[in-house]
């Protein structure tokens, strides 16, 4: 198995492409956190996961991923639990979808930066800590999306705060190589979860057809990934993007 005696968080494992990662990761052989805001959500997979045959190696910890002190509770919750961290992946995140004209700083800029981009941060430095104390090799994956890539239709501060990951992903990489962590960044395309599931069928309809083979991705073929990235097998991959689109990004830069 990849991650045979890994402990991993990941954030906002409660829903979606976190769900989706913490199965791959408990059948790679990782023990897991999962941090979510949502606790009731969260204890909902531990149960699921347990009865699956995974108990004894999954926990469920409530975390605001935009609180600092959250952040550190949530790992050393980790490291109380399963005695050591080895990969944490910041994936919570909430949407955008607001128009320019619309915005208010307060309802629209700061709640989202706060998720989106500060939960990533908090993550990143909690983490490369405990992997700095425990004197390990660490990784660190971070969600970033299509929009941190390309313009998007009312997604003024997501994209920002989605292009911040990518940076935030490449600047810590270089820093923290010198501890033998890697930190990368995946951007999701159309991804089939609550997220795209408040968007009517017709605009659903719209956004597979970008993706190159007309369909949405399933959570459970990124989940397939990031274990992937987070395992040894992806060693030299480091300080950059892997793309999880199916091709979005290749489908806007075609040329005729
Ligand atoms: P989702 O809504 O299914 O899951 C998000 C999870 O994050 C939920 O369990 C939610 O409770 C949790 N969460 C929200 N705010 C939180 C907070 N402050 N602290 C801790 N947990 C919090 O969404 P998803 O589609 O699985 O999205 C996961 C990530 O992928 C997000 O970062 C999102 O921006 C990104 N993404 C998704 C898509 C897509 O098409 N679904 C595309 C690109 C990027």
């Amino acid at each position: 198995m990849e991650l045979d005696g890994k402990v991993a968080i990941i954030t906002g494992g409660a829903s979606g492409i976190g769900r989706a990662s913490v199965s791959t990761f408990l059948r790679e052989g990782a023990r897991v956190v999962i941090a979510d805001i949502n606790l009731e959500g969260a204890r909902t997979v531990v149960v699921e996961e347990e009865a699956a045959g995974f108990a004894g190696r999954v926990v469920a910890v409530r975390t605001d991923v935009g609180s600092w002190d959250d952040v550190r509770a949530m790992v050393a919750a980790a490291v109380d639990a399963f005695g050591r961290l080895d990969v944490i992946f910041n994936n919570a995140g909430i949407p955008g979808g607001y128009p320019i004209l619309e915005q208010e700083p307060d309802a629209h800029y700061y709640p989202i930066m706060r998720v989106d981009l500060d939960g990533v941060y908090f993550g990143i430095l909690a983490a490369a800590r405990q992997f700095a104390a425990q004197g390990t090799p660490g990784v660190i994956i971070n969600t970033s999306s299509i929009y941190g890539q390309s313009a998007g239709e009312r997604a003024l501060v997501y994209g920002a705060a989605k292009a911040g990951v990518i940076s935030l992903t490449r600047s810590a990489a270089l820093e923290l190589a010198e501890h033998d962590i890697r930190v990368v960044a995946i951007t999701p395309g159309r991804a089939n979860t609550p997220i795209i599931a408040r968007f009517s069928e017709e605009l659903t309809e719209f956004m597979a057809k970008e993706q190159l083979r007309g369909r949405l991705t399933e959570p459970s073929e990124i989940g397939e990934v990031v274990a992937f990235l987070a395992s040894d097998r992806a060693n030299a991959i480091n300080g950059t993007v892997v793309s999880v689109d199916d091709g979005y990004i290749a489908f806007k830069n075609r040329l005729p």
